[in-house]
């Protein structure tokens, strides 16, 4: 059982055994990933880069080491193309600073859409501000999916960059991105896109989808907290300013000149999040372990199950209907507020997530405040969507 191989869900909530179903927010971790951050702290700690010493050399042999196993992972053609970052914001954060402001002047415009995730909406709005351009925004149908035809109309000559998520957070909605980046490119436009929600879900591999720049969350696919990756191509990267100083993004500092270090360390200045990058490292080994194809058949099962047993719920009404979905269910309950049924499900000790997901437009477009959300990995079961429909009923029972 793969359940066995995460301590925390054998753990009891409210006196009732855990059933975890807040994967989009956060996966837990299996025991090779604590047992590899433990490992560090005991046997490696030291930082990178820096020391000739023994502890130093092991340690930055590690977080390469991590560098390129994320490398192969998404099938990028050089580490250096492999940014650690804190996760999928400061990724778009880094990218609107160091890439798109350098070549947008005011009355310029980018492309988002209405799904996006809060971090791939602010950090334009600021640069927006900041640079007076417009924000353009690619609708959604009822069903969740972009309105791409709508893309088309959108683009013109001062379009500078597109920004799109891979799966959507609230909705589950796959986008067909290699289409996305293919019209992107015919316009002659670079395009970024956020696989925080997608990663831990299918097969990535940015060398075939000929994306610019790719980022992505270690905490969603069973790595630590704190640490992501901003995937992108060398050319690209390698004419790129700095996003933050410090030290170890330099290769000489004197008052009057410095010359900053070579990608991909430019980019990461000051201590990283180093036992991060090696614990994300092991959730690439768990995930390869199982196989990425494996995963995304047995998930898709369990959100056929559950998709089919919530929708034969009266008064239950599921929000995102796309024919191609992740493992993401979000719903509204006729009578009953989100945060009621989330708290009913956490009496039960199921763990759901309610609230806006940080898609305030998408609750706007669908005129409701917000959802209740179930997202399932590869730990989940049929028994624990059993559970979670128990739930429901029950919440519907009490609010009759
Ligand atoms: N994009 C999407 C689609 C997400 O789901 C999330 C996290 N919910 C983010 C970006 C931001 O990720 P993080 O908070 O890990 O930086």
């Amino acid at each position: 059982m793969i359940k066995e191989k995460f301590p925390i869900l054998s753990k009891k909530v409210n006196d009732k055994p855990l059933i975890y179903l807040d994967n989009a927010s956060t996966t837990q971790k299996p025991k090779s990933v604590i047992k590899e951050i433990q490992d560090y702290y005991e046997d490696t700690n030291s930082n990178i880069h820096r020391g000739v010493h023994h502890l130093s050399q092991k340690a930055t042999d590690k977080y390469e080491d991590a560098r390129v196993k994320i490398q192969n992972f998404i099938g990028a053609e050089s580490s250096k193309e492999i940014i650690f970052v804190r996760g999928a914001t400061e990724a778009v954060n880094l990218v609107a600073n160091s890439f798109v402001k350098p070549i947008i002047s005011k009355g310029d415009n980018i492309i988002i859409s209405q799904m996006e995730h809060h971090a791939n909406i602010v950090p334009w709005q600021i640069l927006a501000k900041e640079k007076k351009i417009d924000i353009r925004v690619i609708p959604i149908d009822k069903k969740g999916d972009l309105v791409i035809n709508e893309m088309d109309n959108l683009i013109d000559s001062k379009t500078k960059f597109i920004s799109l998520n891979h799966v959507s957070n609230s909705l589950g909605t796959i986008n067909p991105v290699e289409e996305l980046i293919r019209k992107a490119h015919q316009n002659d436009i670079k395009i970024m896109i956020d696989g925080a929600q997608a990663v831990q879900h299918m097969k990535i591999d940015v060398s075939k989808l000929n994306v610019d720049f790719y980022c992505f969350s270690g905490h969603k696919m069973y790595g630590p907290t704190g640490i992501g990756i901003l995937y992108g191509k060398k050319e690209i990267l390698e004419k790129m300013g700095p996003y933050q100083g410090g030290g170890d993004m330099i290769k000489s500092v004197t008052f009057e000149e410095t010359i900053y270090n070579d990608i991909p360390h430019i980019f990461e200045a000051g201590t990283p999040n180093i036992v991060g990058a090696i614990g994300l490292a092991k959730a690439v080994e768990f995930i390869q372990e199982i196989t990425i194809e494996k995963i995304e058949e047995y998930e898709a099962n369990l959100l056929n199950y559950a998709t089919k047993k919530i929708s034969e719920i009266s008064g239950v009404e599921i929000i995102g209907n796309s024919k191609k979905k992740a493992s993401v269910i979000s719903f509204t309950m006729k009578g009953i507020h989100p945060h009621d049924i989330g708290t009913i499900m956490d009496n039960l000790g199921i763990a759901i997530r309610a609230g806006h997901h940080c898609t305030q437009p998408i609750m706007d477009f669908y005129d409701i405040p917000a959802t209740a959300r179930a997202s399932f990995a590869v730990y989940n079961t049929e028994e624990d969507v059993d559970r979670l429909i128990e739930g429901i009923c029950q919440a519907k029972e009490l609010f009759a």
